[in-house]
């Protein structure tokens, strides 16, 4: 049985104060969370007042992107153990931001996701289609590819912690979602990438979310998918009511 997740990312947005502020307003309102995780993914400078803001709750700290060496000269770099030591658990690599705006390849995204998991976090790695590789139909074998480069020697001791976001990136923050059962046909070709790696029984323990403009209208007929383990959500993240009806699925 695998326990849905579904993560926050904050991008560029909230200051520390603002980011304590959100947190204050949010957590009243996500109930119980005994059969679902939730992720907070604030900026670096948000991290150390929001790591404080959900302690004691049943939330956890996730980073929006790690650097794969552990120290030295790195300008503007943050290592696995700098987040490790602000409690932060999960580490969201190869956003489609960063494959888009700062070259991240899927060569990078492999050694990020080896340096974190060296380093005690869990990365919940991206991967999906620009609308021109859509229209070209060439969806899956693109996906199949991102995960093919992103495991390439990653430990099958490790696959069961890692989470896979599929983020279709025409749907980032355009309003456009995948239908439900389009989402949910890529997503088993993902896990049937990863059970070619790992075997089955693996592929099919591991957790895999949706993310594109999901939206409380959105989330519950998402969430009614069997391949669909939860969602990596951004602009609706940043306001609690909708983000707590989101954790919610409740339209
Ligand atoms: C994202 O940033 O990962 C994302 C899915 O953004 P949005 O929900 O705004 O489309």
């Amino acid at each position: 049985m695998r326990v849905p997740i579904i993560a926050g990312n904050w991008k560029m947005h909230k200051l520390p104060e603002e980011a304590v502020a959100l947190c204050r307003d949010l957590i009243p309102r996500l109930g119980k969370l005994d059969d679902r995780e939730v992720v907070l993914c604030p900026p670096f400078t948000a991290l150390p007042a929001v790591g404080e803001a959900i302690r004691g709750t049943k939330l956890s700290l996730g980073a929006q992107n790690v650097f794969y060496e552990i120290s030295g000269a790195y300008t503007g770099e943050v290592a696995p153990p700098m987040l490790k030591a602000l409690g932060v658990k999960y580490v969201i690599i190869g956003h489609s931001e960063r494959r888009q705006y700062f070259g991240e390849t899927d060569e990078m995204v492999n050694r990020k996701m080896q340096a974190a998991l060296d380093h005690g976090l869990l990365p919940i790695v991206c991967v999906g289609e620009t609308l021109e590789q859509r229209e070209a139909g060439i969806t899956e074998s693109l996906v199949k590819s991102q995960i093919e480069q992103g495991f390439k020697g990653i430990a099958e001791g490790y696959a069961k912690e890692i989470v896979v976001a599929y983020e279709p990136v025409w749907a980032i923050g355009t309003g456009k979602t995948a239908t439900a059962e389009e989402a949910n046909r890529v997503i088993k070709v993902i896990r049937e990438t990863l059970a070619g790696i790992y075997g089955n029984a693996t592929a099919a323990a591991m957790r895999i979310q949706y993310g594109g403009s999901v939206k409380p209208g959105n989330m519950a007929e998402l969430m009614g998918q069997p391949e669909i383990d939860g969602a990596l959500v951004g602009g609706a993240s940043l306001d609690a009511v909708s983000f707590a009806r989101i954790v919610r699925y409740d339209d």
